[in-house]
């Protein structure tokens, strides 16, 4: 077999053998296929698409790429999560401390940044001193004696997945639904949970940018789970707008950590509660009004926010971060971006906010980039708000001056006025689980 000829198949608009898919997923992860031959292969998947049985063949070859961790020595129900990616989307740090403060193990291995939205391990390494590169051993301790660990894709979990994830950022062939649904779900596979709650972002700043598509990612994603026998749901939620008001990596901590105090943006609380209430659901903490009270009280009771300096502690940060978010440290340039306009917010371009964070330097332009921590935004305005000229629409953060004329301009033209006051969309759009498709 022939690297040459399966690019050459799939550029003709032809169905890949699961024969061909393992010929690539192992050559690529052993280094016999180079990046140009692979990022080619990604372009024409990205441009001919894959039909489902290729989409689930590319996802087994690459859950069985490296190492599947058996989470049996910890006891109960584990129930991963996992986004699709957004910008915001501090749920992760959210949700974690809350289903484990619930008394449901959260062994939770999370990604870095993909183009113009965050990654949770990008963002718990903006701690002082926080490890997210655990050795599996010290991954399932952690979860077994304090119910919770985040960490990077540990060891050999699903390296294929690893590889191409880093290449697809760099090559603009991230958002498409088999590459998505085989990315989440290979290391959803390989990374041991019983059950699995998804949240598939739709809008100007998710991958999938309608709603259709995106339950249609949502529904392959269930039925691939389902197939190998672990409960699967997803809810569809909006990111035709930021979630929350902070958008970076330090930022985002310290929004998750008020949002734990029960002091955090509205929008957050919602999606973060849903999912944790879901997971809880799933594992078999009651019915949904139940899981739901027990979130709530996570939060009134301080537990959740214990849990995650327990958590902070065992992996090696600064806890001080909890009550002084100065030891973070600061940007060296603080720039308020004024309205030129008056009206109400009517749209926010929610992936060219992504990028202006990742200008700023919160996210990477190339592999090789390093993430300015303390870099970001923090809206002031978002849709449905008054503005006059002169108002502050966005705070912006960073320690590089070159790059504030252009984030600045970025930022103004991601933002549209109305002179009515409008409708703010519903969050949470559709629900989807072996059942079929309920929309909100
Ligand atoms: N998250 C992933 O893990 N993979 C993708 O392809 C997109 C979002």
């Amino acid at each position: 077999m022939r690297m040459y000829e399966i690019i050459e198949d799939k550029r003709d608009g032809k169905v890949l053998s699961k024969e061909e898919i393992d010929f690539f997923i192992h050559g690529y992860t052993e280094g016999t296929i180079p990046d140009y031959q692979a990022a080619a292969l990604l372009m024409a998947v990205f441009l001919k698409g894959m039909n489902e049985k290729e989409t689930a063949d590319l996802t087994h070859a690459m859950a069985k790429s490296g190492d599947v961790v058996d989470l049996s020595p910890i006891s109960g129900i584990k129930v991963d999560k996992h986004s699709t990616g957004g910008v915001g989307d501090k749920t992760t740090l959210v949700l974690g401390p809350i289903v484990a403060a619930c008394g449901v193990p959260v062994a939770k291995m999370s990604g870095r940044g993909l183009g113009h939205t965050g990654g949770t391990i990008d963002k718990l390494e903006s701690i002082p001193g926080f490890h997210t590169g655990l050795k599996i051993e010290d991954f399932i301790r952690n979860v077994k004696e304090i119910g919770i660990c985040v960490a990077g894709q540990t060891g050999n979990l699903a390296p294929a997945d690893k590889k191409l994830y880093a290449l697809r950022d760099v090559t603009a062939t991230v958002n498409n639904i088999s590459l998505i649904a085989s990315s989440i779900m290979s290391k959803k596979i390989a990374s041991g949970a019983d059950s699995i709650v998804l949240d598939v972002k739709t809008g100007s700043g998710a991958f999938m940018k309608t709603l259709e598509d995106s339950i249609k990612l949502a529904a392959e994603m269930v039925k691939i789970g389902e197939n190998i026998g672990r409960k699967t749901v997803a809810y569809v939620t909006e990111m035709d707008i930021p979630l929350g008001l902070g958008i970076g990596n330090s930022i985002e901590v310290i929004e998750a950590i008020e949002t734990l105090k029960g002091k955090g943006p509205e929008d957050l609380q919602t999606v973060s509660y849903t999912l944790a209430a879901k997971m809880l659901y799933l594992a078999g903490k009651g019915d949904d009004s139940a899981c739901m009270k027990m979130v709530k009280e996570s939060i009134e009771s301080g537990s959740a926010l214990n849990k995650f300096k327990e958590m902070i502690v065992r992996q090696g940060g600064n806890p001080d971060i909890i009550e002084d978010y100065g030891l973070f440290g600061e940007s060296k340039c603080i720039i308020e971006v004024k309205s030129e306009n008056e009206g109400y917010v009517s749209r926010l371009n929610t992936e060219q906010i992504g990028k202006v964070s990742v200008i700023l330097g919160a996210g990477r332009e190339t592999k090789e980039s390093k993430i300015d921590y303390t870099a970001g935004i923090e809206l002031r305005k978002k849709n449905g708000d008054k503005a006059n000229k002169g108002d502050v629409l966005a705070v912006l953060y960073t320690n590089n001056a070159e790059v504030i004329s252009d984030a600045t301009e970025l930022l103004l033209s991601s933002y549209s006025f109305q002179s009515e006051p409008l409708q703010i969309k519903p969050l949470i759009l559709a629900f989807v689980d072996s059942k079929g498709v309920e929309k909100y």
